[in-house]
């Protein structure tokens, strides 16, 4: 069958192959429900294939200098600019994010690959006076092969700024694709192609529990950094350690509190509340704030204007600069997110706008839902305790400090929070007390390129965005000379 995109092949050694199995995975349009292109099954045998390759091309990167390295990741950055508008428009279609977003998608991973490129230097040990006779220091090593798993929701600028840490670091890379939405995974493969050495980056499409798992357990591999959901990171934490002792990171889901204090602006929160719900990727982006706290005397004030706005939010077709929202990615993840939807007015939530597949004959197929307001949310109500990773906001009332401060960490999770208020003292203690590994006081949403973003509690493991990701694709070794 002839698709849009075609059949888009695997990575692996510098050569562009399909998997072993003979075997293809369809890729759908969200918005239409079209198989627009394929990408190989990759297998186990798949992923061995790419991790000789990867050990074979890592030999020679460890022996390139940071500087020349880091030039080589700068060309990466250069070489995505050069075809963002094809970029964009595949993983429009690919995804359901729209276009109007998708250029800050380009614009982060050029940024983070040219920011990381420039931290070669700071690759650094130490020097200790462990002895007055002695000379003691730490230097620091790649692992040798990494092996990177990424998630549906920005595959593209996963797919490219997840390579920066690990290769300037001196490590080579076997990347796993999100299989929902794999194609753009390809288009990164032919950007590497024109750039780094042959199996230096190994792109192998496939499903989790074969290739990612087949990824984890790779006796060659000691290093895996992982961006996904909290049961997929628990999974791989299992299946590590039941191979070997090997280092992970895991950046995780969020179930992310929102606390706007009395004396906050109503207008300033309603709109942070609406720009921190991620609607322009459908609410799938896991530090979005999907619990918005309000103190009782401001709460009716606020809830009107999210009401206004986010029925005003323009849904349609992704690829269309007009759109400001387009589906969710696939119909597995239509059918957890409408699960929701079923679950909160059962529960006692009041539905304010949304909560239904949009009406008009453009979204009749496709994994289409209204962006979603829920008020009078308690904290034991399903749509308040799960990541629901969709278009859906939880609105809570509250009355007492301590009490809100014990709504917002009384979950597992602790990715992002976020603290509305113009009394310094009242932010400082709140951040003081929130359990959650990035606070942003009077914002939402935004990241930092070089603050760091991780997760506390089941949201994650490490620290990525920032230098400390770079030193942990390295290891340590202490050297003794004794004089
Ligand atoms: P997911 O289901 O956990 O999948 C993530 C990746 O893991 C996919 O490539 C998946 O492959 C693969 N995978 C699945 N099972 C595996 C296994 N047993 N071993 C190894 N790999 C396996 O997550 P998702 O639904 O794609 O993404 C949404 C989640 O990611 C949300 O929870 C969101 O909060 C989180 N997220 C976190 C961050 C962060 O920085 N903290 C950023 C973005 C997203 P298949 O696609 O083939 O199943």
């Amino acid at each position: 069958m002839k698709t849009r995109f075609g059949d888009r092949l695997m990575y692996i050694g510098g050569e562009f192959v399909a998997s072993e199995s003979g075997e293809w995975m369809e890729s759908v349009n969200p918005a239409t429900e079209e198989v627009h292109g394929r990408v190989p099954a990759g297998t186990v045998a798949d992923v061995d294939r790419a991790v000789q390759a990867a050990l074979k091309a890592q030999e020679a990167w460890a022996k390139v200098s940071v500087w020349e390295r880091g030039e080589i990741i700068r060309k990466l950055a250069d070489a995505i600019v050069a075809r963002a508008d094809e970029i964009v428009a595949l993983e429009a279609a690919d995804t359901g994010n729209t276009i109007a977003s998708l250029g800050g998608d380009i614009h982060l991973a050029k940024g983070y690959l040219n920011f990381v490129a420039g931290l070669g230097i700071e690759i650094k040990g130490e020097s200790v006076p462990a002895t007055v006779e002695n000379i003691h220091f730490t230097m620091r090593e790649p692992y040798g092969v990494v092996g990177r798993i990424v998630p549906f929701n920005h595959p593209f600028l996963f797919a490219a700024a997840h390579l920066a840490a690990p290769l300037i670091a001196g490590n080579a890379v076997i990347l796993k694709s999100p299989d929902q939405s794999p194609l753009s995974a390809s288009l990164m493969a032919e950007i590497c192609h024109g750039v780094l050495p042959p199996g230096l980056v190994n792109i192998v499409h496939g499903q989790g529990m074969v290739v990612g798992d087949a990824i984890v357990r790779h006796k060659k591999i000691h290093r895996i950094g992982f961006t996904g959901s909290v049961g997929t990171g628990m999974a791989i934490q299992r299946a590590a350690a039941e191979v070997a002792v090997k280092h992970l990171s895991l950046e995780l889901g969020g179930k992310n509190p929102f606390i706007a204090f009395p004396d906050a602006d109503p207008d300033a929160v309603a709109k942070a509340a609406v720009a921190g719900m991620n609607f322009s990727w459908s609410g799938q982006s896991c530090g979005s704030t999907s619990r918005l706290m309000l103190h009782e005397s401001i709460y009716d004030d606020v809830v009107e204007k999210i009401v206004a706005a986010v029925s005003a939010i323009n849904l349609g077709d992704p690829s269309d600069p007009a759109s400001g929202m387009g589906p969710v990615n696939s119909a597995g993840h239509y059918r957890h997110v409408t699960s929701f939807i079923e679950s909160s007015v059962q529960d006692g939530a009041t539905l304010l706008t949304g909560g239904k597949r949009p009406a008009g004959a453009q979204f009749k197929k496709g994994y289409w839902i209204e962006p979603t307001v829920y008020g009078d949310v308690t904290m034991d109500m399903r749509v308040a305790r799960e990541e629901v990773f969709g278009p859906v906001l939880s609105i809570l009332k509250w009355r007492d400090t301590d009490d809100v401060i014990e709504m917002a960490n009384c979950l597992d999770l602790g990715l992002t929070a976020a603290v509305w208020t113009n009394d310094l003292k009242t932010a400082m203690n709140t951040v003081r007390r929130m359990d959650a590994g990035l606070v942003w006081v009077n914002g939402t949403g935004r990241h930092y390129m070089g603050t760091g973003f991780s997760g506390w509690k089941n949201s994650g493991l490490g620290r990525e965005e920032c230098l400390e990701e770079v030193l942990s694709y390295t290891r340590s070794k202490s050297v003794h000379i004794i004089l």
